[in-house]
Parts: C-alpha cells; structure tokens; sequence
C-alpha cells in the first residue's frame, strides 16, 4: 500500500502570523513588488499613506508602455491589476513602527480614519521612498515637477531646445549643467551666491557656452500652470527661462529601516544585497529608499527583484530538507 504523499510545503494548517510579507509603501516599488507576491499566492498587506515622490510632475516619463501617463494614473493602475490576486490587501495606511516577534514582525499603523491597527507577518518589504529638499527660495517649491526639475531623462524632452537654467553650486551644477546641455543650447547655470566652481568646471562649462550667473536670486516667477516664466535676481533683473533643473538633497521618506537598525550608504540609501535584502533578517527595501538610479521603472523592477527573492525565502523556510 503507497503511502500518503508528504506535504510539498510544511506551512502550518493555522498560520502563525497574519500575512507572509507586510509592504510598507504603495508607489511604483511597493505595488510591483505586491504584484509580484500576489501571483505567488502570497498573504500580502501593502500599507501605503501619502503621495508618490513624484505627486507634483503632470506626467511620468520614460515608463516602458506607460509614457506619459500621470503619475496618480500609473498608481491606480498598479492597483486596480492587484484585484485580481485575492491574497493580497491594500490599506491606505501609515506604519508607524515595526519590532521583531517570534514568528516574525509586528506591525502598527495608523488607518486613514486615524484608527490604529495591528497586524503579524513573516518578513517587511520597505518601499518608502525618499522626500527631496528644495533650496528655501520662494517659487522653488510652488514649481517643483513643472518648472523646477530634477532630471532630464524625465522630462528633458519636454523642454528641449528651449532656454534653460541650472540651479546650485560646485561639482553638482556642472555635471546636472553639461548634462542638460544635450536638450538645449541655451543653458545658463545660476549658483545663487559664489558658485564654487573649480577653473577646470568653469572652462568646461565656457566650452559648451553655458553661461555662470553668481548673482543672488530673490525668487522664480511661474505662471498659473506652474511654467518658470523669470529666474528673478536680487538687483531685479530677470531672466527669462522655461524651466531651472536643480539636483536636490534627500533624505528617507521613512525613519522605519534606521529604527530597525537596518545598515545604510554613505548617501543615507537603505543598503541591500543583489536580492534587495537588507542587512537585517526578513526585511528587505526595494525602490528609491535604496542605492541607485531614481526612477519609476527602476524601483519596480526592484520591488519585483526583492518580491521574488522574498518568495524564494519563504519557499526554503517551508519546504523540508
Ligand atoms: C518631480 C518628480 C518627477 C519625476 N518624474 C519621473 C518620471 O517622469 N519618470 C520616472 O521614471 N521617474 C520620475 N521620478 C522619480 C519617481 O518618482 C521615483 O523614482 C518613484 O516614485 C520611486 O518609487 P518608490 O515606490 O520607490 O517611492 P515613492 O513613489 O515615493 O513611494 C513611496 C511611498 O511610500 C509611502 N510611505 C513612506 N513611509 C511610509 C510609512 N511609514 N507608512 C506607509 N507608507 C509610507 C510614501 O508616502 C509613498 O507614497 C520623478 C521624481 C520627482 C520628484
């Protein structure tokens, strides 16, 4: 008589956590990753609160098949291709804190009705982003996604042959500066003060006849739509420009992966292996938290490398040996 065959996977008849994989973040990282865990039969809550870092921008570019598409769109999408896969939750939800447990980790959240809640899973996936820091200068702010841009590959295009400014100082503004000379011929970097800039990034930047301005700048002038109209100096004169490229600091959107005592990059990024795993056990970042290119299709990619690294785990964990 045959005996009954073992069971492929040991996962116990009543689990022992609420989820298998909590996702902290609802953007591109977040989503994809969800995704990804959803197709895998994966008890997955995402708890995302807030906007993308990109909320501001009319559109997100270079997005393979998604060109375009604004960027609370490309979002709602994401989400409504999770419906699909009944394993897996949304809450709009803010995480406030994540600590260790026997079985794995305990959550708490704040719900978008401000009620609290609680939930257990086997491993975290951090998909927080990052916030960016804009320089204090009035109209920087108000502009930011139209006029005020942070990078030409996403939207360069967009305001190609058209007069251009480079905002900042030192090594920074001449690379962002000789970059965005590929998209116009009329770039004039504004440092704001003393630009700090060495004789070599001075003559590199006269040989691509990009113009130094180190006057003061009292603020930008835009139009309704958020169009810079005037870089306007502290002696009132203006110059006219379409958009000022600058190349903010960030932080981390999130304090979560320093809490848990997650290692991170000199640049403040949540360090991960190839797997998108952190250094800390059973919680893996995936997205603009972690080190590399920003972009929307890059943090998907890699909310879709750290998903499959995290089933991949789990299966080990489950499957005797
Ligand atoms: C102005 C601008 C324009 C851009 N345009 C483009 C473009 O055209 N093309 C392109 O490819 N890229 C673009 N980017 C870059 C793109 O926005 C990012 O690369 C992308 O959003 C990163 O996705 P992410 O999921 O890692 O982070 P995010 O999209 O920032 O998502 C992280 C989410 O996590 C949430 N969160 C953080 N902490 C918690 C917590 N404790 N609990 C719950 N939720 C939390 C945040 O609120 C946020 O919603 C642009 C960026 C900016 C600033």
């Amino acid at each position: 008589m045959s005996r009954p065959a073992a069971p492929r996977h040991s996962v116990p008849a009543q689990p022992l956590t609420d989820y298998d994989v909590i996702i902290v973040g609802a953007g591109s990282a977040g989503l994809s990753a969800a995704l990804l865990l959803g197709r895998c039969l994966r008890r997955v809550l995402v708890c995302g609160s807030a906007a993308p870092r990109n909320v501001t921008s009319p559109a997100v570019h270079a997005f393979f098949s998604r060109d375009g598409v604004k960027p609370a769109e490309l979002l709602r999408l994401g989400r409504e291709q999770l419906a699909p896969y009944t394993t897996v939750q949304v809450r709009t939800a803010y995480v406030t804190a994540i600590e260790s447990t026997a079985n794995g980790f305990g959550l708490t959240a704040e719900g978008d009705t401000g009620r609290g809640f609680t939930a257990t899973t086997r491993k975290i996936l951090l998909a927080t982003g990052v916030a960016d820091e804009l320089p204090p200068l009035p109209g920087m702010r108000e502009l930011w996604g139209r006029g005020v841009l942070h990078c030409p590959y996403c939207h360069g295009w967009e305001v190609r042959d058209t007069p251009l400014a480079v905002y900042g100082q030192g090594k920074t503004v001449t690379g962002l500066a000789l970059l965005i000379s590929r998209w116009s011929k009329d770039v004039v970097v504004c440092t704001d003060g003393p630009g700090h800039l060495t004789n070599n990034a001075r003559r590199r930047l006269r040989h691509q006849k990009i113009q130094v301005r180190e006057e003061p700048i009292s603020h930008l002038e835009g139009n309704r739509s958020g169009q810079l109209r005037h870089i306007v100096f502290e002696n009132g004169e203006k110059l006219a420009r379409r958009a000022v490229f600058i190349h903010p600091a960030q932080h981390q959107r999130s304090d979560l992966a320093q809490r848990l005592g997650c290692r991170r990059t000199s640049t403040g990024a949540v360090w991960v292996d190839k797997g998108g795993q952190t250094s800390c056990p059973g919680i893996y970042a995936a997205g603009d938290a972690t080190p590399g290119a920003q972009k929307a299709l890059i943090a998907a990619a890699e909310g879709v490398q750290a998903a499959m690294t995290i089933n991949e785990t789990l299966t080990r964990e489950e499957c005797p040996r």
